[in-house]
């Protein structure tokens, strides 16, 4: 069995199947699985890069079936039944499993691919960290730059990774930076969110939604709703309706589309370029062949999709690798069945709101506990749930966050040459 992509939904599948008589390649781009939904905490200096991501390895460095390639997938030859690598060996496969995830969608908007800062990688998250920290210590040089837009961020999209951000970045501002930074006027930092809907956290209860609009403006974040962005330039972002506003930084967090490997694999494909799925999660006329995750077209079971969750992926991930068994053991294959447990998301210390299946609805304190411990479980390794709590438990007592570093090549001190 051959796995694209050793996220939530590959390493779901390899896990299912680690124990049963199959060889297992887990093929990814990257030696190490991301928990994207803690990125946010990297790209505001809450937490280590080390402490999200975890190598695939040591994921299955015991199930000696289980095997990792590292490498960058370009297509499958079908004929042959063989992944293909790029500048290796091609790696076939009786069964595949696609789970490719998703990609920044930037939605053809001019200048965005170019100047804005996504969040989707590691990488993505230190180099946010790396551009925000960047632009202080720009402006504590050179304070004329703050009109220039230095200390104003921009994040585009109100969607949870959008109003995460937007409440992280605030809370990094106004309580770390500010003093960190006691030459700087960092009252004249803003913090500016927009979202061309009309509201905040679409998939969310009204209730929810107002609840994020109002706590992030108690915080300090500008929002700004049914506002479309039209250009983004290196140093401003241009709006549908006209308007301009000077900037440096605009976070990207406006959607999603499928990893660009799904156009690759030429199969047929529905909106966000997600791989069309039969009920069982075989890929259209290929039978042996699933897709799984953010990069596949998931049937809700009521005439909609299914977002592109973390839950969706891990459980799809597992339903694929059982009908691989099945398969095997000339079983029928059985239709995917999700089973909703609710969704969350997170405005800011002591803030949060999680609606449950059961209809429960929970806000403030105790929301946001919930999801503390609902993203400690899910992280992969003890060794950065442990990590991740010191950390949290030192932020939340102290206000002070360790990794504010400005790390990695490419990263300069204002003004310096190469
Ligand atoms: C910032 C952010 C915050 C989020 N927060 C939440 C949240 O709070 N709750 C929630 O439920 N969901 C959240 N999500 C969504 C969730 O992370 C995804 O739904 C989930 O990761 C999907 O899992 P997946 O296995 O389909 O894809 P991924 O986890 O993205 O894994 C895909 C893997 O495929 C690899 N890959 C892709 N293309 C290739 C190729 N050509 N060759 C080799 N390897 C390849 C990638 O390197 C990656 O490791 C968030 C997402 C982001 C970006």
């Amino acid at each position: 069995v051959v796995i694209i992509g050793a996220g939530f939904g590959g390493v779901a599948a390899a896990k299912r199947l680690e124990d049963e008589a199959v060889d297992v390649t887990l093929i990814d781009r990257n030696n190490y699985n991301t928990f994207q939904p803690l990125l946010y905490q990297v790209a505001t200096a809450g937490l280590n890069a080390a402490d999200v991501a975890y190598a695939v390895r040591g994921l299955f460095r015991r199930q000696r079936r289980v095997f990792f390639r590292q490498g960058v997938v370009r297509g499958v030859d079908w004929n042959r039944s063989e992944v293909l690598v790029d500048g290796q060996q091609p790696v076939p496969y009786d069964y595949l499993i696609v789970a490719a995830g998703a990609a920044v969608n930037f939605f053809g908007v001019p200048g965005a691919a170019e100047h804005s800062l996504p969040l989707y990688t590691l990488e993505d998250a230190v180099a946010l960290r790396n551009h925000v920290l960047g632009q202080f210590e720009a402006a504590e040089v050179d304070p004329t730059a703050v009109e220039q837009g230095a200390l104003t961020f921009v994040v585009v999209g109100g969607g949870p990774t959008g109003v995460e951000v937007a409440g992280a970045l605030a809370e990094l501002i106004d309580k770390v930076l500010r003093d960190d930074f006691h030459d700087l006027d960092v009252g004249r930092a803003r913090v500016v969110l927009v979202e061309q809907a009309g509201v905040l956290l679409a998939p969310f209860s009204p209730e929810s939604q107002e609840y994020a609009r109002r706590v992030l403006g108690a915080r300090g974040v500008e929002v700004r709703l049914g506002e479309q962005v039209a250009e983004v330039a290196a140093d401003a972002v241009t709006f549908a309706d006209g308007g301009r506003l000077a900037t440096r930084t605009l976070v990207w967090a406006a959607g999603v589309q499928a990893a660009p490997l799904a156009g690759a694999l030429e199969v047929d494909q529905a909106r966000g370029g997600r791989i069309v799925t039969e009920p069982d999660l075989s890929v259209r006329n290929h039978e042996r062949v699933f897709a799984v995750g953010d990069v596949a077209d998931l049937d809700d079971g009521a005439d909609g999709r299914l977002p592109q969750l973390a839950q969706v992926a891990m459980q799809s991930g597992r339903h694929a690798a059982e009908q691989v068994l099945n398969t095997i053991a000339r079983r029928p294959h059985t239709p995917f069945v999700y089973v909703d447990r609710g969704t969350m998301a997170t405005i800011g210390r002591r803030a949060a709101v999680a609606e449950l299946a059961t209809g429960t609805r929970l806000t403030g304190l105790v929301a946001w506990l919930a999801w503390l411990v609902l993203h400690l479980v899910y992280l992969l390794g003890v060794r950065n749930k442990v990590s991740v709590l010191v950390n949290w438990a030192w932020n939340y007592l102290t206000w002070d966050r360790g990794p504010r570093l400005i790390l990695g090549r490419g990263a300069r001190p204002p003004g310096a040459s190469e």
